[in-house]
């Protein structure tokens, strides 16, 4: 069946064919505590006969997401205690993000903010609130990138996305202008040459993430989208979500990955799941984690190369999780393990500073 409509609730779901009839009641309740959405371009990719389906398991809401695990937490990453206002999360020194929207094209049952999207998350920042937080990032000489995430800045008109490029292009202090988003994947249709000319109106370097998990999400007309984008002089990096069952196998993280780069987009970064309430079924552990990223190295070229991140639950920050390859072997030597699994000894001279001089501290 050919879809015109976003689908928005478990009866459009029955419609379409994309869950049985005899489910829609016990989505009703999920669909009363998180947000969907399922765009027509991720609907049409969805096999219904595939009940292990890697679209959706990350778009069809399922009844696991009400089943609470005691590691759950609703603000994984801490944004909260950040936000020192409306729509500014500022927890690291030179950057911050600036939320213009909690709402998104498509809802992906992981959501790291599921408790603060969706129709029910407050949608666009108002003009008054917008205006706040453009004086905060006036007002701070140390902000230097200002990060687009969400709710997805893509979903706005390209009317007040440029309005706010213009906005930022006034604030000198600032350099960088970054923008998360899964649109051009999820709904190409909106690449058009109007948001091109909004993406870059600030006349600031702009670069733009996509949120993509499985290589087919990266469809031809995804792939077109990406190129108006990178054509236009805006480069693009990846972001993806590492979840069970959709690209925790090292097959499938690998088509990913040499998908990105053969599109032009630089793997950027693997996200560990977080531990956002409802989505215990979706999340590996670290250790599964660390065992996919590593079946890349050195099989993978290094272009293709994410680097895997753990947001510290509580809003500690960012950190890289992947395979440490500085080891120490049964004799308590410093030794370095090489991509096929081969130990080999360190120098002296690299597992500790020759001198003192070389010793950096800030
Ligand atoms: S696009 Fe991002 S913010 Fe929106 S539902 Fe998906 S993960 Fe959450």
């Amino acid at each position: 069946m050919r879809l015109e409509q976003t689908l928005r609730t478990p009866a459009d779901l029955a419609e379409a064919g994309l869950i049985a009839p005899s489910r829609q009641a016990d989505l009703e309740a999920v669909a009363a505590r998180y947000a969907i959405a399922i765009t027509p371009t991720s609907a049409a990719l969805i096999d219904p006969a595939d009940p292990a389906d890697s679209i959706a398991r990350q778009f069809v809401p399922a009844p696991a997401e009400l089943d609470a695990s005691l590691e759950d937490m609703s603000d994984p990453i801490g944004d909260e205690p950040h936000s020192p206002l409306p729509g500014i999360v500022h927890r690291y020194p030179d950057r911050l993000l600036l939320m213009l929207t909690h709402t998104c094209a498509t809802y992906c049952r992981f959501c790291f903010r599921r408790e603060t999207v969706g129709p029910g998350g407050g949608g666009n920042l108002s003009a008054s609130e917008l205006n706040d937080a453009l004086a905060y990032i006036a007002s701070d000489p140390t902000i230097w990138e200002v990060i687009l995430s969400g709710g997805d800045p893509l979903i706005l008109s390209p009317r007040r996305l440029g309005a706010v490029m213009a906005a930022l292009s006034q604030i000198d202090h600032v350099k960088v202008i970054r923008l998360h988003t899964r649109v051009p994947a999820v709904d190409p249709a909106r690449m058009t040459p109007e948001m091109m000319r909004a993406l870059k109106r600030s006349g600031k370097a702009v670069y733009v993430a996509l949120h993509a998990n499985h290589p087919r999400e990266l469809t031809p007309a995804a792939r077109a989208a990406c190129a108006r984008i990178i054509d236009a002089g805006i480069p693009m990096l990846s972001q993806s979500v590492l979840l069970r069952g959709v690209n925790d196998d090292p097959k499938v993280l690998e088509r990913l990955m040499r998908a990105f780069v053969e599109i032009r987009i630089k793997p950027y970064y693997l996200h560990q799941a977080d531990l956002a309430p409802g989505t215990a079924h979706l999340r590996t552990s670290l250790e599964e984690g660390q065992a996919v990223v590593g079946a890349l190295r050195g099989h993978v070229s290094g272009l293709c190369q994410p680097t895997y991140v753990l947001d510290i639950p509580g809003g500690h920050g960012k950190v890289p999780v992947g395979p440490s390859y500085l080891k120490t072997n049964a004799e308590e030597q410093s030794v370095v393990l090489d991509p096929w699994g081969e130990l080999h000894r360190l120098t002296a001279e690299q597992k500790s500073p020759a001198s003192d001089e070389k010793i950096y501290i800030a």
